[in-house]
């Protein structure tokens, strides 16, 4: 009795270590490196291998029956990545428990997967809440042990070992099963939020632009990089002429829409590698690698003239049209050492503004 409970609690612990790492692995990895098809089929492998681990760790009843928390991997896929790993990794374990032998015991515990399975596939499809998966788990968990018991009953046939198993069985894949349900169910949403909070820091919200500290990361690296390999480097300085017009004009919303506009024009008109960002307000950057200032001046001037010639069109269905002014600066042509090279651009840009607007100037 005391040697299953030691067991079982092997058991847990392998679960809940190697879901823990595996997931770790399949987030920081896995998924940034596949595509999602193929992600499925190696999560469906690593919850066979898995419930196969378990079958090795598990406890010998009689002479021909064990008992694991085999089924659990099966239902954590279900539950949290989607039906077709959890099939496959059902259908792995079903394999591995033949590849113990075959015999009668064997063949019941690959009946147990295909009843186990069909009654997860039901209440995951009938009763299947995605804000409460560990209400689900709980259902399913019952599945389980009712389908255990009817099967481990017709096989052992023998009510004084069946007393104290079913319900050690029930407690233990009870807790096991909540518990590495639990643990997956924080575990994920707490990547989630970190993933958010990752992008959020980094990307303007209205534009999708990075914004102002991203900027600031990149310029030094994008700084760092032209003087390393001797790059000509250029920086676009642009802001909309008389935006505060549009905003006591239009309203505030309707200037909000002018901006997100503008930010994907200003994508759409500059190459992938280009750095584009909302540094605040109205003012925009666009950092061109590689790039000199004459390449950098055309480039301006291609924007300039887009920007002027694009109807925007407001929330309320109304299209105007907008300018810019752009300061252009650029490394090493203007500054000896890069530094320099956001106060050139700004100096530019106010020089632009001075003259009359929805102009171009290079320092
Ligand atoms: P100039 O041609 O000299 O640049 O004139 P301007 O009116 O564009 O410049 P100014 O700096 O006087 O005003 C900028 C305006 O931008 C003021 C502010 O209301 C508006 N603004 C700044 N951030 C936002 C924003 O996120 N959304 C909206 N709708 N307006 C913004
Ligand atoms: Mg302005
Ligand atoms: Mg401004």
């Amino acid at each position: 009795m005391f040697v299953i409970i030691q067991e079982f609690f092997i058991n847990i612990c392998i679960v809940i270590a190697l879901v823990f790492m595996y997931l770790q692995v399949r987030w920081t990895k896995l998924l940034p490196a596949v595509s999602k098809q193929n992600s499925q089929w190696i999560d469906g492998v690593a919850g066979g291998l898995l419930g196969i681990l378990l079958m090795y760790f598990s406890i010998q009843v009689t002479e021909q029956t064990i008992i694991d928390l085999r089924h659990l991997p099966v239902m954590l896929l279900l539950l949290y990545i989607g039906i077709r790993p959890a099939l496959l990794s059902a259908v792995i374990i079903a394999s591995g428990r033949l590849l113990y032998g075959v015999n009668l015991s064997s063949m019941a515990a690959v009946i147990l997967m295909i009843f186990l399975f069909i009654g997860y596939m039901w209440l995951y499809q009938k009763v299947h809440h995605r804000e409460s998966p560990l209400k689900s788990s709980f259902q399913m968990l019952l599945w389980s042990n009712i389908v255990f018991s009817i099967v481990i009953s017709l096989v052992i046939r023998d009510w004084g070992t069946l007393q104290f198993l079913i319900p050690i069985y029930w407690l233990i894949s009870f807790i096991g099963g909540m518990l590495a349900s639990y643990l997956v169910h924080y575990l994920r949403r707490s990547h989630y939020l970190f993933k958010t909070y990752e992008e959020q820091s980094s990307v303007d919200y209205l534009t999708g632009l990075y914004n102002v500290r991203e900027f600031d990361r990149l310029w030094n690296h994008s700084v760092r990089n032209a003087v390393e390999k001797e790059e000509a480097l250029t920086l676009l300085a642009i802001d909309i002429d008389f935006f505060k017009r549009v905003n006591d004009t239009y309203g505030h919303a309707a200037g909000d829409e002018v901006l997100r506009q503008l930010g994907s024009t200003l994508n759409e008109v500059t190459r992938s590698f280009d750095i584009v960002s909302r540094n605040g307000g109205e003012e925009f950057t666009v950092i061109l690698l590689d790039c000199s200032n004459e390449a950098g001046r055309a480039k301006a001037e291609s924007i300039r003239r887009t920007v002027e010639h694009q109807e925007f069109l407001l929330p309320d269905g109304e299209k105007i049209f907008i300018t810019v002014s752009i300061g252009v600066s650029t490394y090493p042509d203007h500054v000896s050492t890069a530094k320099g090279l956001l106060e050139k651009a700004d100096e530019s840009l106010y020089e632009a503004k001075h003259s009359g607007r929805n102009k171009v100037i290079s320092a």
